[in-house]
């Protein structure tokens, strides 16, 4: 497990999404500190790109990425 490599550029690591969940904290470090594979902002910008990763989207909710990658 190491860095997750989209955590530079991404806004949920680095607070730029409109809500601030109070596991905000505990998801960096189990996610992108952590593994990321398991993210599913990780999961959709690896299958269909960065730039189509919802704004709405945190790193637990990987219910939701089956229907985004589907569009
Ligand atoms: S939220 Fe997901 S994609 Fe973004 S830096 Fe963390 S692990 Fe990576």
């Amino acid at each position: 497990m190491s860095e997750c490599k989209m955590l530079e550029a991404c806004p949920f690591f680095n607070d730029r999404m409109a809500d601030k969940p109070g596991m905000a904290q505990l998801y960096k470090k189990n996610y992108c500190m952590g593994d990321s594979t398991q993210c599913a902002r990780y999961m959709v910008a690896e299958a269909i790109g960065p730039e189509n990763v919802p704004a709405d989207l945190y790193p637990n909710m990987i219910q939701r990425v089956g229907a985004i990658i589907s569009g």
